[in-house]
């Protein structure tokens, strides 16, 4: 018999756009109370309707609410709240936030804080991965103190390099160097950046991977000590070393089962040593040759997450509050997850197609016609303003396949029938990319947006045009007219 600690939770969801509504949709499936949060500026947030209840988190700046760690904490007693699913992007990844629960009696919803302390430091991660015998980036397992010494590393690992920052994510703190001179130039901005930006400044030297793929593993895990993995999925097509488009199964990996299972193996030999007891992702950088080293861990829900539960038929959020409040998994063994089909996600960001930088602006009009089996995760609707505090993405498209090249087909059918006016989007950008050769043969790697220039090739204009004409065909039929 399998226990049920999860049902009747009030779970607190401390996070706003698509992934609140996403986690409220699985609170819902079993039987948790949903409860969502709204700031002064985001009052009318679509995850508000499949919540059951909803609070206000006073405050419009982020240090005001959802990074205010003594304010949650009052609306987590004051609301009785028994568990806290962060979401990803701010407090997700806080040990001090995840230890202030804990302390208070309330349930995390992610890995226990040690997990987090060791995998949230690259430089920490990386010393943990090879200890346990998992390949990692050639350089400096370490913070690197000076720049004469980040040159000596330079020199034994040949460039170009990376200078990275331990405590940097969604892409930023990074920066490639082709010579001593780039390092020079480069070693004390990148770490003023960092310090302001993460508030640490450390920098680790790594051997800059030419032509790769991001590879990564979806782990899960409960409280009882069963690891599992979810397959990998290729994250390779990236602006400013952020994903756009991932894909599940790796197209680079393809039919090479041996491979598969070593980097599979290599994600879930990772996550038992630090006794890993959630859903979590590591992620790999993989060269031309197929070598592949650890980057970093995620010890939380991915954006990208869809596909894997797409191709596993697995619901990783309800596993992920499952397993924080101790309850069964219902996975006998690995040899129960079988993966079928191919999906395929592409990120919707408010952003100019060609700059690929943010667009805020307003939705003044959201219709769907999708094909058959289309999943799109968001947080659209008519009247929505994206500002320049949050990050851009407003949702994310997702088809699947019995191969490929038929989720491709539905991605591509599914792109034109997503009608978005109003606001500037990266729909165009996937349209191109989806019908681009390169992509399609499944042939790209990490510097596929700055080789291949896909968004050379946008036509904004044309799609502008078409969506209004539609949008207004399908008001007008409301209507009557
Ligand atoms: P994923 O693989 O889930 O996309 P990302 O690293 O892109 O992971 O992060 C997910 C979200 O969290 C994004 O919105 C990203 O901007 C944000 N994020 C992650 N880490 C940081 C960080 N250290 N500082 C600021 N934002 C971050
Ligand atoms: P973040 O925390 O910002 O996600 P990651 O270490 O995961 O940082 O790296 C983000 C992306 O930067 C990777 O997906 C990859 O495209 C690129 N990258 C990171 N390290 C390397 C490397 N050593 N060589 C080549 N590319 C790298
Ligand atoms: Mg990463």
């Amino acid at each position: 018999m399998s226990t049920n600690k999860t049902k009747g939770k009030r779970i607190l969801i401390m996070n706003r756009g698509e992934i609140a509504l996403r986690v409220a949709k699985a609170c819902r499936e079993l039987g948790c109370v949903a409860v969502g949060v709204f700031t002064d500026n985001e009052m009318q947030a679509k995850h508000l309707e499949v919540c059951d209840e909803w609070i206000h988190l006073s405050g419009s700046s982020n240090a005001e609410t959802y990074l205010n760690i003594p304010k949650i904490l009052d609306l987590c007693k004051k609301y009785k709240i028994d568990g806290v699913h962060p979401g990803y992007g701010f407090l997700s990844e806080n040990t001090e936030f995840s230890d202030t629960l804990v302390k208070n009696g309330i349930t995390w919803i992610g890995p226990h804080p040690e997990a987090v302390r060791v995998m949230g430091d690259k430089a920490v991660s990386k010393q943990f991965a090879e200890k346990v015998g998992i390949p990692v980036v050639p350089g400096s397992t370490g913070a690197v103190p000076t720049v004469e010494e980040a040159l000596k590393i330079a020199d034994k690992i040949k460039y170009p390099v990376l200078l990275k920052a331990v405590a940097g994510g969604g892409g930023r703190g990074m920066r490639v160097c082709h010579n001593a001179d780039d390092v020079r130039a480069n070693f004390e901005a990148v770490g003023r950046e960092a310090a302001s930006a993460f508030k640490n400044g450390d920098l680790l030297v790594e051997k800059y991977i030419v032509n790769p793929h991001h590879i990564e593993v979806q782990i899960l895990a409960d409280k009882k000590g069963n690891v599992f993995h979810f397959f990998e999925r290729e994250c390779s097509i990236q602006r400013r070393h952020q994903k756009i488009v991932e894909e599940a199964p790796s197209p680079f990996i393809g039919d090479d089962e041996e491979l598969r299972q070593r980097v599979c193996n290599s994600a879930v030999k990772l996550a038992k040593a630090i006794n890993y007891d959630s859903a979590g992702t590591v992620e790999l950088i993989m060269g031309e040759d197929k070598e592949f080293y650890f980057l970093e861990m995620n010890t939380r829900i991915q954006v990208e997450h869809p596909i894997t539960e797409e191709i596993t038929g697995i619901d990783l959020i309800v596993c992920m509050i499952q397993s924080a409040f101790g309850d069964d998994l219902g996975i006998p063994g690995q040899e129960w997850i079988k993966r079928t089909g191919h999906a395929i996600e592409c990120r919707i960001c408010a952003e100019d197609p060609i700059t690929m930088l943010p667009a805020p602006g307003t939705v003044t009009g959201c219709e769907t016609n999708f094909p058959q089996g289309i999943r799109f995760d968001n947080c659209l609707y008519k009247g929505l303003q994206v500002t320049p505090d949050f990050d851009p993405m407003v949702g994310k498209l997702i088809a699947k396949g019995i191969i490929r090249d038929v989720a491709v087909r539905k991605m591509r059918a599914a792109l034109d029938g997503l009608l978005i006016e109003g606001l500037k989007t990266n729909v165009p950008l996937h349209k191109v990319i989806m019908n681009e050769e390169n992509f399609i043969a499944g042939k790209y790697s990490t510097n596929y947006i700055s080789t291949v220039k896909p968004q050379e090739r946008v036509n904004t204009e044309m799609d502008f045009n078409d969506i209004c004409k539609k949008i207004a065909g399908i008001e007008a039929r409301r209507m009557g007219l």
